[in-house]
């Protein structure tokens, strides 16, 4: 079969011309190179993707850096890989040096060892990622499909290459599920086995590397699918035993979206809202044993202290300032979460009143202005701001006259 047709229509015209270059320079040089992987998948299911992954034999990187000439890229050199990238004009491409991979116990990093395109190949993960397309002229668009990978995408299968697969690296556990659930295939028969059977293998691979999964795993247009995929096998149990891939999870989801639109909701949104159920001590360990990314971290631990404030947050008659002191050290993504996980209207109708007014509020007065009052700067002139904002808040005082009035009966009452 030959991709030539789908390649032009399907890619913009510049990442087509500098393939079709690519390919002429590593003939020239006596190397083969390919285009690899996802953005091969998603050729033949005519879905966009632009993420070129070059796999060239022979070392990749001097034909890299040759390949910078073609459009004056910027060259990244990962020397210890073998692999370099490629960006200009907001493109970027991946060149790697075809390898083989091993792994001397479940879970470690592989071994890597130049190779052939048939070993490297042989080291992915299923079956729909491991088809290649040639580049060089001679053979520019024919599909190379060693595994079948083409079948599968026909009959919609996620199919693993050999038994040990998960075993090696069990973060393909959740790289199967985010590929069945995006494409709303099938696990194949076997590979739905295997999994089932290594899903204790999650616990070979370190915290930051299933962080990783996740994070992609919430990248996914639909991810409250994977989620509740994994909740049904038992993957969702090992990375926390409180986390539930539910309908309350795919709701929230629903309306998170909903409240970010146009927007994607962030990771950090969406962690808050899997993670709400769990208690304060078990998300500390959360946060901990998957070394989350500081802002993910600040969310959930901002979630912990509004989850600690509902009650007085639900109350009927809240002063803004009283709101306004309860949430102005939160960050949005945690108070979008509360928002939109907690039962009552009123702590709802709060969070709303903070994130679209209160929290814009100021005095009219600024510091300045009680300097030239006669008010000296030091701790008191702090004092006196955030009464002038709590009276501002509160609508005691909506002018600027007014404000100065409250100032001068606070200087005379000393
Ligand atoms: P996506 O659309 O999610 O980006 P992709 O196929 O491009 O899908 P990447 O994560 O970008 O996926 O990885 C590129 C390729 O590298 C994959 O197609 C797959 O062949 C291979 N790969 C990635 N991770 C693994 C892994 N853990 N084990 C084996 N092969 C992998
Ligand atoms: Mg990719």
């Amino acid at each position: 079969m030959n991709l030539a047709d789908r390649i032009e229509k399907q890619l913009p015209p510049e990442l087509v011309e500098f393939m079709q270059a690519a390919g002429l320079i590593a003939a020239n040089r006596g190397q083969s190179l390919y285009l690899v992987g996802g953005v091969v998948r998603d050729l033949l299911l005519g879905r966009s993707n632009h993420d070129l992954d070059l796999v060239a034999e022979g070392d990749a990187i001097n034909l890299a850096r040759q390949l910078t000439e073609i459009n004056r890229a910027k060259v990244t050199i990962h020397s210890r890989f073998r692999t370099a990238n490629l960006k200009w004009n907001g493109w970027s491409v991946d060149i790697a040096t075809a390898r083989s991979e091993t792994y001397s116990r479940p879970g470690a990093l592989p071994a890597v060892a130049p190779g052939s395109l048939d070993t490297d190949l042989f080291r992915r993960d299923f079956t729909i990622n491991t088809m290649a397309v040639e580049l060089v002229p001679g053979g520019w668009g024919e599909l190379i499909d060693l595994y079948d990978g083409r079948e599968d995408l026909k009959k919609g299968l996620i199919r693993i290459l050999h038994e040990n697969s998960f075993i090696d690296d069990a973060t393909r556990i959740w790289r199967a599920l985010r590929y069945e659930q995006r494409l709303d295939f099938k696990l194949e028969p076997d590979t739905l086995r295997l999994l089932e059977q290594n899903v204790a293998m999650l616990d070979t691979i370190s915290g930051d590397r299933i962080r990783h999964e996740l994070e992609l795993v919430l990248q996914e247009e639909l991810p409250e699918k994977a989620l509740r995929r994994a909740g049904a096998l038992g993957v969702l149990a090992k990375l926390h035993p409180g986390l539930k891939g539910n309908d309350w999870l795919s709701e929230k989801f629903g309306e998170t979206r909903k409240a970010s639109s146009p927007n994607l909701p962030s990771v950090e949104l969406y962690l808050a809202l899997l993670a709400f159920r769990l208690s304060g001590k078990e998300t500390k360990e959360f946060i901990q044993k998957y070394q989350l990314r500081k802002s993910q971290s600040q969310t959930l631990r901002d979630t912990l202290i509004l989850k600690d404030s509902l009650g007085e947050l639900s109350g009927s008659e809240l002063p803004p300032s009283k709101i306004y002191s309860i949430l102005r050290d939160c960050s949005q993504p945690a108070l979008t979460a509360v928002s939109l996980a907690a039962d009552s209207p009123a702590v709802k109708e709060h969070i709303r009143l903070y994130l679209t007014k209160l929290r814009y509020v100021k005095p009219a007065l600024t510091g300045k202005d009680l300097q030239k009052m006669g008010f000296p700067p030091g701790p008191r002139m702090k004092d006196v701001l955030n009464q002038l904002l709590e009276a501002r808040l509160d609508g005691k005082v909506t002018s600027k006259q007014e404000e100065e009035d409250l100032v001068r009966g606070l200087i005379s009452h000393g």
